[in-house]
């Protein structure tokens, strides 16, 4: 299996209560490798381009809101099929539905406020990184 990368999100409920070192320790605890990682405030503009495939879902507006309502860490992961073992590691996008053990099942507050995004597949890990991360700051 080839090795890929996946980007991910530590959402702004999860920062404001102080669980990133718990975060990354389940993608590390799961074989995946933090190869770029910066904190940053988004705006709600900036949210809103990073999330636009959802503009015409009903949740947008709140989404863009709690995305820049405080820092994120974004982060590059790496492993053995990355794509998918993050979004095992992550758990259901409800947290109601998030299987035992899982991010979302352990941290999340709701639906929406759910401490975590992950790529959905190779094309938007792509787009997604790149939104985020110049060639020079995948460091491995
Ligand atoms: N979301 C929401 N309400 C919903 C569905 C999604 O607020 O009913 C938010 C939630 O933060 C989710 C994000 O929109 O993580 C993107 O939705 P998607 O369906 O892509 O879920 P994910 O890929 O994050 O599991
Ligand atoms: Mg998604």
């Amino acid at each position: 299996m080839a090795l890929e990368r996946t980007f991910s999100i530590i959402k702004p409920d999860a920062t404001r209560r102080n669980l990133t070192g718990a975060i990354v320790k389940k993608f590390e605890d799961a074989g995946l490798r933090v190869v770029a990682s910066k904190r940053i405030h988004l705006s709600k503009a900036q949210a809103g381009e990073f999330y636009k495939v959802h503009a015409e879902r009903p949740f947008y507006d709140e989404l863009c809101e709690f995305m820049a309502s405080a820092p994120i860490v974004a982060q590059v992961l790496e492993g053995e099929n990355a794509i998918a073992k993050n979004r095992e590691v992550m758990g259901a996008t409800n947290p109601a539905d998030a299987a035992a053990g899982t991010i979302r099942a352990e941290f999340a507050e709701s639906v929406g406020e759910n401490s975590v995004h992950g790529s959905d597949a190779p094309e938007t890990a792509e787009v997604e990184i790149a939104y985020f991360f110049s060639g020079l700051e995948l460091v491995g």
